[in-house]
């Protein structure tokens, strides 16, 4: 159970000072030059050992990501490059970061960036958004005015500099091999991995790409402990996490909790529980728009982390908690999502390129139900000649939500087709 002391972020909603005094006041920036001082590889060994798994939808152990830099200069310079073109539908979580406690994630940065030999990070921010980026910006020049960054920052020895990048818009571009090569000046198209980007990364040099949530809880690991971090969770799915909470519940929120929290707990003790009630859930999509839906019956159960998750065929993802309620038309909602990947997808490989196209034209007819039934297997073949032969994870993103719909609302297709029924099915109106 997470209590008020136990959180990391304890402005998330805002409502203290968010400029370097306030956060000074809750803690940051307290002691970094000693936690520097205690060396590399004491930082990666306590984030290792804190458990901490990569916070942007992977969940990559972090410890074990930075272990892979090198530890001397082979001749090129190292790069910490922050992922914060925060995109995937539902995620709001590093937006609240970036916005009310910007000092705790540029404390990281520099942090990490030490432990990785890198004295430069970039941190690519969502074109959109521009509160954040400015937020960002007054933080990083109060960071540079106090000394905590540039020439030997926070009198650690370590020189350091950020700088803020601006996206343009493009989902792709949260990839992280296409926000490299949109970094470096070209179009944001994903690279073929391997290598990995702490091999050859940006302008070809050992490169860390991290999420911003996963650069801001170091400091706060660092300073209590990674045996602290690792107490919360389930093994393996070990810390605190930020859950943004959308959709059909009474107060959608972002919330710092303790993973493996079981779903019903998680949304009626932050949100007010589902609208209409818990028996008025019809899915959930637990992690952002890139995983499958769980049905009802799997919510009544769900445990909120990797591992459980997946185990259902679903994922954490970002932890962007997506509820509907039994007046969604189940079938329109991932058609919209086919939608979105078919309009982000880069167009570099054929069976994204093609496939989501595809994908979405028989969505269009399964939402009016002006198809055949047998175009549903049809449709689940196309999604697996998607899957897992792409480049990057947007192709498996844009397949797995259209399978989730077609296990678990297969009838609710069926049914729509034979009917030639179209718009919302209300819960009375299924009855
Ligand atoms: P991935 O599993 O390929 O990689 C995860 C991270 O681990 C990467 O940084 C990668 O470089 C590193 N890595 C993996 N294997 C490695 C190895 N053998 N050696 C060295 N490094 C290695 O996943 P991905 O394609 O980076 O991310 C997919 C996830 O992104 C999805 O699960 C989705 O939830 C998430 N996503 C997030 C957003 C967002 O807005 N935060 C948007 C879209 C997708
Ligand atoms: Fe581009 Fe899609 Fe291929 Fe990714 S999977 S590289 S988005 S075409």
């Amino acid at each position: 159970m997470l209590t008020d002391q136990d959180r990391i972020f304890t402005n998330i909603y805002g409502m203290a000072d968010r400029s370097l005094k306030g956060a000074q006041s809750r803690g940051a920036w307290d002691g970094t030059a000693d936690i520097i001082g205690k060396g590399r590889d004491w930082i990666i060994n306590e984030v290792k050992a804190s458990g901490l798994r990569g916070r942007g939808g992977a969940g990559f152990p972090t410890g074990l990501k930075w272990s892979f830099m090198p530890k001397e200069s082979d001749g090129r310079p190292s790069y910490l490059v922050v992922n914060a073109d925060e995109s995937e539908p539902g995620t709001c979580k590093d937006r609240e970061i970036m916005r009310h406690d910007p000092h705790l994630f540029i404390e990281g940065c520099l942090i990490a960036s030490f432990a990785m030999n890198a004295n430069t990070c970039y941190i690519y921010i969502r074109g959109e958004y521009i509160r954040e980026r400015e937020a960002m910006q007054i933080a990083i020049d109060e960071a540079y005015d106090a000394g905590l960054l540039g020439k030997n920052a926070c009198g650690s020895g370590w020189d350091m500099d950020i700088y803020l990048h601006h996206g343009a818009g493009a989902y792709i571009c949260g990839e992280e091999t296409a926000l490299l090569e949109s970094l470096e000046g070209r179009k944001g198209m994903p690279r073929l991995k391997p290598p990995f980007p702490a091999n050859t990364g940006l302008y070809g040099a050992p490169t860390t790409v991290n999420n911003v949530e996963s650069i801001a809880v170091v400091p706060t690991i660092l300073r209590r402990g990674g045996a602290w971090f690792a107490g919360f969770g389930r093994e393996n799915n070990a810390g605190t996490k930020l859950f943004a909470i959308s959709g059909h519940v009474e107060n959608p929120c972002v919330v710092e909790e303790a993973m493996s929290i079981p779903l019903q707990e998680l949304l009626e003790k932050h949100c007010g529980g589902v609208r209409g009630g818990w028996k008025n859930l019809k899915t959930v999509i637990p992690g952002g728009s890139s995983v499958r839906c769980l049905p009802h019956t799997i919510c009544d159960e769900a445990i909120m982390d990797f591992d459980w998750l997946r185990g259902q065929g679903s994922g954490l993802g970002t932890a962007a908690v997506i509820v509907m309620d039994q007046s969604t038309d189940i079938i329109k909602a991932i058609w919209r999502l086919s939608k979105f990947y078919k309009h982000e997808s880069c167009g570099q490989c054929t069976p994204c390129r093609e496939g989501t196209g595809w994908m979405m034209r028989v969505m269009d007819r399964l939402v009016t139900g002006d198809a055949e039934v047998e175009e549903i297997d049809m449709l689940l073949d196309v999604t697996k000649q998607v899957e897992g032969h792409t480049i990057c994870a947007l192709g498996d993103a844009a397949a797995w939500p259209i399978q989730g719909l077609i296990q678990h609302y297969r009838d609710e297709i069926e049914d729509r087709i034979k009917h030639k029924r179209t718009g919302r099915v209300s819960a009375v109106a299924a009855e």
